[in-house]
């Protein structure tokens, strides 16, 4: 890409530890000579979510109606999407009791407790929406965001990587 790459980063039901660690990736000063962040919600919830972009970043599960929705937009506005980390890849912990009715689920966490939301099953991205590359790990290693990025700055496709279950391995 000959002009800055346009990136969004957005956060759906996470803990905002993918965000984090790409934050902490020390090469991103330097990437900023190559890309512009259009819309990051770890920095303002409330930035500039109907942006075009080249490379969307998508952390978290979708686990509301309003994140299906979201998802739908952030696909129609992004050339390239990347599911980042365990929750937006797989659904992350928050969907591993599918077995139980939402509601007992949801009266653990919140009790009586009343939300702006409309919840629902928490499910990874791909559910709702084409995403073209997952960036796996909970959060992700930063040497695997600087690939995948990387990669796709030179106008180039990742590789797959597959991600241990257990990082010894
Ligand atoms: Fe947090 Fe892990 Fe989910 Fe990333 S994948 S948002 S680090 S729980």
């Amino acid at each position: 890409m000959r002009r800055k790459a346009k990136i969004g980063f957005y956060a759906l039901t996470s803990c905002y530890g993918c965000q984090l660690q790409f934050a902490m990736i020390d090469e991103l000063v330097q990437a900023l000579e190559k890309i512009r962040i259009e819309c990051w919600f770890m920095l303002d919830r409330e930035s500039n979510e109907n942006a075009k972009v080249d490379i969307a970043l998508i952390e978290g599960s979708v686990s509301t109606e309003e994140e299906v929705e979201l998802v739908k937009k952030i696909r129609e506005n992004a050339k390239i999407v990347v599911a980042v980390g365990s929750c937006a890849v797989q659904g992350g912990v928050q969907s591993w009791e599918k077995d139980k009715p939402l509601e007992e689920l949801w009266k653990t966490v919140y009790g009586d407790g009343k939300v702006k939301f409309k919840p629902k099953m928490a499910e990874p991205v791909s559910k709702y929406i084409k995403v073209d590359y997952n960036i796996y790990g909970c959060p992700p290693e930063k040497k695997d965001f600087i690939y995948a990025l990387g990669t796709l700055l030179i106008d180039s496709w990742p590789e797959d990587i597959d991600y241990p279950v257990c990082l010894e391995c």
